[in-house]
């Protein structure tokens, strides 16, 4: 098989792997599954800066001596074994470079003999695209449960975002879907390591050019969204993730779970925007209201559902509220907000056409502003009255990450 062929093959192999760089600001649910239109193995992703590039991503090896139940590359799926060396991926990673096709690497891999030896040829991959072949773009580079410490120093020296994933949120969930990774030994020792090498990085700062982020598969061990967000709010504030990545779990063919229900996207999407809540607009986990199981009601987003459940904030004066409590209105983002910030400078804000080209959603902002004394939308006693909050609680804390 030639290389072109194998880029096809190990390029679909990596469609599992949510890249660092692959996101969206709209948080589209769909949006870090789609590939580019031209081939299989690009991808469209935003970078941290906002630009947009697109990446070539692909496994260095779809052979794995793992046995994780929900992966198509585990140990005994009956595949053909392909792998790259290093040369051979970094020239043609080149050539693709050079044809205008990519600006970007993401490289992962499934554990070809051992987590060390397979971690050494990425590596070697990347080291040739710096040194040989002076590539100054963008690469993420995976780090593979079980990688040596001198590795991820390596890592995090070359690429501009390294990633070790989670998988699940805690020892004994992690045990029900991927039996052999080890997670705390393997998986948040590497991120606690990386977090300190990417700070020494990035001159101690907590954000610079070199961050980490981590994944979890949704909904296959039966964890509950508290679960998974308690521990994404730590790894946020302890551990400096520049993101985390939700994946919904869909069976494949051919995998021990393949029977298991596929978890709705709409899950996903309700994570990624309350993964937004915590990164972009303040909110604490105590903050988030979950329903008796434990869980982000799937009917409404987790902004109105608090809006909902603090009618004494609302409604809010546009032309005099702090920032703070701007961004917690429904409708409204911190690109919206960071305008009515600055245009209130030198006006005031007096219509609902005022704030619509400054992107708010009117229908979502609806009965929770003010425009220089008049509601926006319904009447503030109509609006009371429609107000019907879910059956949802507040106040649950996030979990200290296990030592
Ligand atoms: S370690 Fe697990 S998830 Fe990763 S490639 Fe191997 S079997 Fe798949």
């Amino acid at each position: 098989m030639d290389s072109q062929e194998k880029l096809e093959a190990l390029g679909v192999a990596a469609q599992y792997d949510l890249c660092g760089a692959c996101c969206n600001p709209k948080n589209d649910p769909k949006a870090h599954r789609q590939r580019g239109h031209m081939e299989r193995w690009v991808y469209p992703a935003a970078l941290p800066d906002g630009r947009s590039i697109l990446l070539m991503k692909v496994l260095m090896s779809n052979v794995c001596e793992n046995n994780c139940l929900y992966c198509v590359n585990r140990r005994g799926n009956d595949q053909p074994i392909l792998s790259f060396a290093p040369q051979e991926l970094a020239s043609l990673f080149m050539r693709m470079f050079y044809a205008n096709l990519v600006q970007g690497l993401f490289l992962s891999s499934a554990i070809f003999k051992s987590a060390v030896q397979t971690m050494d040829r990425m590596i070697k991959t990347v080291e040739l695209l710096r040194y040989r072949y002076r590539f100054q773009g963008y690469i993420h580079l995976k780090v593979l449960p079980g990688a040596g410490i001198s590795q991820l120093e390596r890592a995090v020296k070359l690429a501009d975002r390294v990633s070790v994933n989670l998988e699940a949120p805690s020892v004994s969930r992690l045990s029900k879907i991927a039996p052999q990774k080890r997670f705390s030994e393997e998986l948040l020792s590497r991120i606690r390591l990386l977090s300190r090498l990417i700070k020494q990085a990035n001159h101690g700062k907590r954000y610079g050019p070199k961050g980490q982020t981590t994944q979890f598969v949704v909904g296959a061990a039966g964890e509950s969204d508290t679960e998974i967000l308690g521990i994404s709010k730590n790894l946020y504030d302890k551990l400096d993730l520049s993101r985390i990545y939700f994946s919904a779990f869909q069976p494949a063919v051919g995998t021990p779970l393949d029977g298991l229900k596929p978890t709705p996207l709409l899950r996903e999407h309700r994570l990624y925007q309350t993964d937004f809540l915590f990164r972009r607009y303040g909110f604490s986990m105590e903050e988030i209201g979950f329903t008796e199981e434990g869980n982000l009601p799937l009917g409404k987003d987790p902004k109105t559902i608090w809006a909902e459940g603090h009618p004494e904030y609302f409604p809010v004066e546009v032309n005099t509220a702090p920032k703070e409590l701007l961004l917690r209105i429904p409708g409204f983002g911190p690109i919206t907000v960071k305008r009515i910030l600055h245009i209130r400078t030198e006006h005031r804000i007096r219509s609902p056409d005022q704030l619509k080209r400054m992107g708010a959603v009117i229908k979502n902002a609806s009965g929770y502003v003010l425009l220089d004394g008049h509601l926006l939308g319904r009447s503030q006693s109509s609006q009371l009255e429609i107000w019907k909050p879910e059956p949802v609680s507040f106040g649950l804390s996030a979990v200290p990450l296990p030592v």
